[in-house]
């Protein structure tokens, strides 16, 4: 098994992209805290991840209140013993175009992607530390790498969870913390599955494999940043995008 004996914390963990992360790192050995606001579809996770090789225990958590992030981060370390790798992954859309973009939209989605991400690696920091070898790798989005109609807002936060993620690789390598990032395409997920059909067969045209992807596409290059075979590898963004940036 790939993550045996690893204790891992997933945000945004109880669907979509998430949820197949907390199933995957179980089923190689983790022990996972599937962190998010959603609390039934937590509670519906740990039936699903029973049996597996590590457990998954739900935690209400909501990335931008820091004192919850604190709090869970200790719990977890409490429940599990240690904290070895954190992947960032909670994240929201609420799109529109430039000159109709509310400040208000503005503000939730940077809350959540760009802050909540800080929030919750620097709560994590310590015990990241004291795991000798620890990683963190965040999602961010072909949209913060080639920018997308609609999207201001998110763009700049999964522009700017690249930019932490370099300076994290730099500033945490003393402590053999590895930072990574995942971007992925256009992925099959509660997220995509509310546009309009005409965009997403229009999506689908455009990525030269001609479908879109499953969110274990995605947590499989999770499962690799996380896992010793990528110890060499820090300041990294992996695109998982059926080719659609080139
Ligand atoms: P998803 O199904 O909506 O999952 C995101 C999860 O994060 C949801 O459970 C969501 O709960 C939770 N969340 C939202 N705000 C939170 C907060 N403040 N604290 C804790 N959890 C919170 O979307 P997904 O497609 O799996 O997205 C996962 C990540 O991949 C996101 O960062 C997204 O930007 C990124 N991504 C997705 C795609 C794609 O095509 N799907 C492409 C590129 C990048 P709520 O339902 O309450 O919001």
């Amino acid at each position: 098994m790939r993550l045996a004996g690893k204790v891992a914390l997933v945000t945004g963990g109880a669907r979509g992209i998430g949820k197949a992360i907390c199933l995957l790192f179980a089923k190689e050995g983790a022990n996972v805290a599937a962190c998010d606001v959603l609390d039934e579809d937590l509670a519906q996770l740990e039936k699903e991840a029973a049996g597996l090789a590590g457990v998954v225990k739900g935690f209400h958590m909501d990335v931008t209140n820091r004192e919850e992030v604190k709090a869970v981060v200790e719990k977890t370390v409490a429940e599990f013993g240690k904290l070895d790798t954190l992947i960032n992954n909670a994240g929201i859309t609420q799109d529109a175009f430039l000159h109709k973009m509310t400040e208000d939209k503005w503000d939730k989605v940077i809350n959540v992607n760009l802050k909540g991400t800080f929030n919750v690696t620097q709560a994590a920091i310590p015990y990241l530390k004291e795991a000798g070898s620890g990683s963190i790798t965040t999602t961010s989005s072909i949209v913060g790498q080639f920018g997308n109609v609609g999207q201001t807002n998110y763009a700049a936060t999964k522009a700017g969870v690249i930019g932490m993620t370099l300076s994290w690789a730099k500033e945490l390598a003393r402590f053999k913390i590895r930072a990574n990032a995942v971007a992925p395409g256009f992925i099959s997920t509660p997220m995509t599955q509310v546009m309009p059909e005409k965009i997403i067969e229009y999506m689908v045209e455009k990525t030269p494999l001609k479908m879109m992807g499953e969110p274990e596409d995605i947590a499989y290059a999770f499962l690799y940043l996380a896992s010793d075979e990528a110890r060499y590898v820090t300041g990294q963004v992996l695109g998982v995008n059926g080719g659609l940036t080139i």
